[in-house]
């Protein structure tokens, strides 16, 4: 599932290709990739409307329309933007499909069928329920070390938990929860409260270059010409983690076998070493 540097990836590309460009006529076909609107309202909110802005809150995509729309998307496990022309041919799980001006057009293609899209009126954005209770943004300033020491601090749940409750932060998920904490040197193990304020302000460090790592190193690659945002989940990214994935071999720092456990029923990767 793509984290938020990947999504921050789509995003970009997306906004490049799409910004400014006018969806003819949108189609939804799988009517359950956006379960509170029918194909027809679907269609009538997004027809002949101009996007001015694509951008992103956690890991949701927003599209802005000039006519006071705002589409939102969750890419969830393998939902992906292509931009087609004329003679390609649909992908097999073209689910929703955005026709534009010149006769390209943008296909979401969703092979395991967990995407979701939404319609909101942009002025609400921020009341939409899965939006409301989401955790500051990594980059924002409410992001400070003082927030994220009170939210780590004063749970008894171990840390790696704390880490992917999108209501206590925001945007980080199970690779960079390992990636944050392998870093720091701190034991996914430990509970919240036992971390002290200056571990936890290191934390708060790496969780952030972390992120910030992952969406410089995916601005460096060549953007694909149809897959939008493509060269993140794609082949190619999984060879810079330092734990993630990593079971068995050796840690980078001290040569120990890097380890995986469960937890919350999510593999953390970690070295029993370096982390204590
Ligand atoms: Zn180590």
């Amino acid at each position: 599932m793509p984290e938020l540097p990947e999504v921050e990836t789509v995003v970009r590309d997306l906004g490049k290709r799409m910004a400014g460009r006018t969806i003819r006529s949108a189609e939804l076909r799988r009517e359950r990739l956006a379960p509170d609107i029918t194909p027809s309202e679907f269609a009538e909110r997004l027809n002949e409307a101009s996007v001015s802005r694509v951008h992103r809150r956690g890991k949701h995509i927003l599209i802005d329309l000039e006519n006071g729309n705002t589409l939102i998307v969750h890419l969830r496990m393998s939902g992906r933007f292509m931009l087609l022309s004329q003679d390609d041919t649909d992908p097999k799980f073209a689910h929703a499909v955005f026709h534009l001006e010149d006769g390209s057009r943008f296909v979401f293609d969703d092979q395991r069928h967990f995407g979701l899209m939404k319609v909101v009126d942009t002025s609400r954005i921020a009341e939409t329920k899965e939006l409301a209770k989401l955790a500051p943004e990594p980059f924002s300033e409410e992001f400070s070390a003082n927030y994220f020491a009170e939210q780590i601090r004063s749970s008894s749940r171990v840390l790696k938990e704390i880490l992917l409750d999108q209501t206590k932060v925001c945007g980080v998920g199970n690779i960079y929860a390992s990636e944050a904490m392998f870093l720091a040197g701190i034991n996914p193990k430990k509970r919240g409260k036992a971390l002290s304020a200056a571990r936890c302000s290191t934390l708060h460090e790496y969780v952030k270059a972390v992120l910030m790592e992952a969406i410089d190193q995916a601005a460096l690659i060549e953007p694909h010409p149809t897959i939008v945002g493509e060269g993140v989940y794609g082949s190619g990214s999984e060879g810079r983690w330092r734990v993630y994935d990593r079971e068995t071999q050796p840690c980078p720092a001290c040569g120990a076998g890097i380890r995986r456990i469960r937890q919350g029923g999510r593999s953390t990767y970690y070295c029993p070493k370096c982390q204590r």
